[in-house]
């Protein structure tokens, strides 16, 4: 039997990172991992395969878009289906071995295998036993399925199976307008597939300021994506040839069909627990089916940790490694702390769109006095210059301290302008220190000092 100071369950960015921080703490660590590759959902089938779909597909649409206006003449490319896929499996292959080669760095040792948790201090990896101090599950998330959609993983396919279709489709229904859908959708639609969306509630994009979001679904629609909202889907049934989607519109509860050649669920995600015998070792969860921590990321069985997708909180890579980081420095008798108020979250569409801390509503919501500071993109010269005027930062401040409370971005390169604004919330800075701040001209991060300052005495440029 192997002894360890910490065995991490689960290799995705909760996983591996916690072990690398572990290792670096001076732990005796080892991670297991079921999968051939370390990485995990993100790494392997989540947010860096559909990026680099997204850019490759970005590409495409400055091309047909944007090259002539700028005297970019010439024969336009044709999609190869299949090097665009190997250009993804590169991606893929060359951040997973990454993992693998910061494991070696580190004297992380990869325990390759499922795991589970015969007894507390215990970690059971095929027939071996391994001793633990501390065991931090990590076993991330699997996509929800939805009753009478039997996912095929072909012809109705889930996220993993869109990333790796053998066709581009001609069409395209996804249900489900959350972040993956529209992602996975916005991919498609620029590779010429007709991509019909298909949502329960009244609006896409369910949390995001509202704002935001009718924004954003307009510009989508400009794109070519079509919305049906406010529908309950029934049922899809595969044919020989795609798939057939039926749908009760909410408002009339009209019955109506629609065929594609492919099918997209896009409902979410669930945690994934099964097969660590949690049950049998008494661990609490909670109703959907997360594990249930304290404020240390602690189980209710002593030396038992979770963090990531498998516990409470956003469903986010850079959630799960910030956890996977506070609860090695808790293990390591230091004090590791996530601020959950300020976690970004980012959709990988163009125009990007980013937000941080409270929308609108929210603040409303909780009686709040505060006001409002926003900017469009076209009075940013950087972003008209690149035909990308479209979209606005919304900065929400405290009414009578000028606190930044949260930030809402659509627009060019917003997933990294909102960083500005994460600091800044961190600090508890003013929307005047941020309009105070000297910023770089040309750039898009001008926009958001714009907001910043259109919360004081004005914006310059509006
Ligand atoms: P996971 O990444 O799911 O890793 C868990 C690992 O544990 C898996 O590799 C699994 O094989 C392993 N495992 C499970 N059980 C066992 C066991 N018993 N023994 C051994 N190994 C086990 N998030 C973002 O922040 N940004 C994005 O752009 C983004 N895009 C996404 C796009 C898609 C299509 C999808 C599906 C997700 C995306 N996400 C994104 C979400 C992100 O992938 C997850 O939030 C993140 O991977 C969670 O990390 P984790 O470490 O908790 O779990």
């Amino acid at each position: 039997m192997a002894e360890f100071d910490v065995i991490v369950i689960g290799g995705g960015p909760g996983g591996y990172v916690c072990a690398i921080r572990c290792a670096q703490l001076g732990l005796k660590t080892a991670c297991v991992e079921g999968r051939d590759a370390l990485g995990g959902t993100c790494l392997n089938v989540g947010c860096i395969p559909s990026k680099a779909l997204l850019n490759a597909t970005h590409h495409l649409h400055e091309v047909h878009e944007n090259f002539e206006k700028m005297g970019l003449m010439g024969a336009k490319p044709k999609v190869d289906w299949a090097k665009m896929q190997a250009y993804k499996d590169d991606v893929i292959s060359g951040n997973t071995k990454g993992i693998e080669f910061l494991f070696k760095k580190n004297k992380v040792t990869w325990l390759k295998g499922w795991g589970s948790i015969p007894a507390a201090g215990q970690v059971k990896v095929g027939d071996e036993v391994h001793a633990a101090r501390a065991i931090v599950i990590a076993t991330g998330s699997e996509p929800a399925s939805l009753p009478g959609v039997p996912v095929d993983e072909k012809v109705i396919v889930t996220s993993t199976g869109a990333l790796a279709l053998s066709a581009v489709p001609k069409s395209m229904v996804v249900i489900g307008a959350g972040v993956i859908g529209l992602e996975m959708g916005s991919v498609y639609a620029r590779l010429g597939a007709e991509v019909t969306v298909v949502e329960y509630l009244d609006a896409i994009t369910p949390g995001m300021d509202a704002e935001v979001a009718k924004s954003f679904q307009r510009i989508l629609a400009k794109q070519g994506l079509k919305f049906v909202l406010g529908a309950a889907v029934q049922g899809a049934e595969a044919g020989k040839k795609g798939a057939k989607v039926t749908y009760k519109l909410k408002k009339d509860d009209s019955t109506h069909t629609i065929e594609a050649d492919v099918v997209l669920v896009a409902t979410g995600r669930k945690p994934y627990t099964d097969g660590l015998g949690l049950e049998a070792l008494g661990v609490e969860m909670e109703p959907r089916g997360q594990i249930r921590t304290d404020g240390h990321f602690a189980t209710n069985v002593k030396g038992v940790y979770a963090i990531g997708d498998a516990v409470m909180g956003p469903m986010l890579a850079h959630k799960a490694e910030d956890e996977g980081m506070a609860v090695a420095e808790v293990i390591a008798g230091k004090h590791g702390h996530v601020n959950y108020d300020v976690i970004p979250g980012v959709i990988y569409t163009t125009p990007e769109v980013a937000s941080v801390g409270k929308t609108e509503e929210q603040l409303k919501a909780e009686g709040r006095a505060y006001k409002v500071g926003k900017f469009s993109f076209m009075g940013n010269g950087r972003a008209k210059a690149v035909f990308q005027g479209e979209g606005f930062v919304k900065l929400l401040a405290d009414k009578e301290t000028d606190r930044i409370l949260g930030c809402h971005i659509i627009g060019p390169a917003a997933g990294d302008l909102i960083h500005e604004v994460c600091v800044a919330m961190e600090f508890g800075a003013s929307a005047q220190d941020l309009a105070l701040t000297c910023h770089a001209h040309p750039t898009y991060s001008e926009a958001v000092r714009e907001a910043a300052l259109a919360c004081g005495d004005g914006a310059i440029h509006a």
